[in-house]
C-alpha cells in the first residue's frame, strides 16, 4: 500500500485580503494533473475561515499552529477546539520559526500534538535540524529527539504527517539535495520502525521541507522516502501547482 503524495503550502505570516484572494483565485484556476495528492495550504488564522471557503474541495485548510491544551485564558491563542470546529481539519504543529523564535520544546510539541489529534485534528509535526547541528553530526540525534518527544505522548500516527524541514534550508533558497534529504528521511523511517512500529513506519508519510520550488520538486519526490513537501516562500507562488504535480 503506497502512501499517498501530501503537498502543504505554509504561508507563514504573509498576506492581505487581497493578495489571498489571488492566491486562491490561481490555487483555483490552476491545472493539477497529479491524480494521487493530498494538497493543503495553511494561511495565518484570520484568513481561515475565507480560503477554507472559497478554495475548491480538492485542497484542504491548516492552522499554522494551535494552543497546547483547552482553552481559556490565554490571551491571543486559538485553541485546537476553536479549529475543530470551523472545520479545519489539520494544524501544523513544532515550526521551526516557532521552536526558535518563541522557544516552542520538543515536550511543549509533543504536548500540542497530542492534544490537537485528541480533539479530532490531523498533524503536521516539523522536525530538523540548524547548519551548526548538521555540521556537528548531530542531526540523526536531533531529529530523532523531536520526534521521540511527540512518540513519548501519542500511539496512534494515522493522522500523523512528519515534516522533515532542515533549518538552513528553511526561507534561504538552499534545498537540501535530493540525496541530503533521502537519507534522513530514510533514518527517520528507520528511527520510526525501531521505536513505535513497522506498520507505522511504512505508513507514515515523511515530508520535505526548506526551498522547495517548482524547479527542485520533482527531482526530490523521485526520492523513495521522501512523501511530499512543506513549501512556504513557493506557496505563495503560481509554481505551487507545479510542485503539487510533483506528485507523480
Ligand atoms: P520555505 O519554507 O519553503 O520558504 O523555505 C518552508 C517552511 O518553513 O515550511
Amino acid at each position: 500500500m503506497g502512501r499517498t503524495f501530501f503537498v502543504g503550502g505554509n504561508w507563514k505570516c504573509n498576506g492581505t485580503t487581497e493578495q489571498v484572494e489571488k492566491i486562491v483565485k490561481t490555487l483555483n484556476d490552476g491545472k493539477i494533473t497529479a491524480s494521487n495528492v493530498e494538497t493543503v495550504v495553511s494561511p495565518p488564522y484570520v484568513f481561515l475561515p475565507t480560503v477554507k471557503a472559497s478554495l475548491r474541495p480538492e485542497i484542504q485548510v491548516a492552522a499554522q499552529n494551535c494552543w497546547v491544551k483547552k482553552g481559556g485564558a490565554f490571551t491571543g491563542e486559538v485553541s485546537a477546539e476553536m479549529l475543530a470546529n470551523l472545520g479545519v481539519p489539520w494544524v501544523i504543529l513544532g515550526h521551526s520559526e516557532r521552536r526558535a523564535l518563541l522557544g516552542e520544546s520538543n515536550e511543549f510539541v509533543g504536548d500540542k500534538v497530542a492534544y490537537a489529534l485528541a480533539q479530532g485534528l490531523k498533524v503536521i509535526a516539523c522536525v530538523g535540524e540548524t547548519l551548526e547541528q548538521r555540521e556537528a553530526g548531530s542531526t540523526m540525534e536531533v531529529v530523532s529527539a523531536q520526534t521521540k518527544a511527540i512518540a513519548d505522548k501519542i500511539t496512534d500516527w494515522t493522522n500523523v504527517v512528519i515534516a522533515y524541514e532542515p533549518v538552513w534550508a528553511i526561507g534561504t533558497g538552499k534545498v537540501a539535495t535530493p540525496a541530503q534529504a533521502q537519507e534522513v528521511h530514510a533514518n527517520l523511517r528507520e528511527w520510526l520502525k525501531t521505536n513505535v512500529s513497522p506498520e507505522v513506519a511504512e505508513t507514515t508519510r515523511i515530508i520535505y521541507g526548506g526551498s522547495v520550488t517548482g524547479a527542485s520538486a520533482n527531482e526530490l519526490a523521485a526520492q523513495p522516502d521522501v512523501d511530499g513537501f512543506l513549501v512556504g516562500g513557493a506557496s505563495l507562488k503560481p509554481e505551487f501547482i507545479d510542485i503539487i504535480n510533483a506528485a507523480s
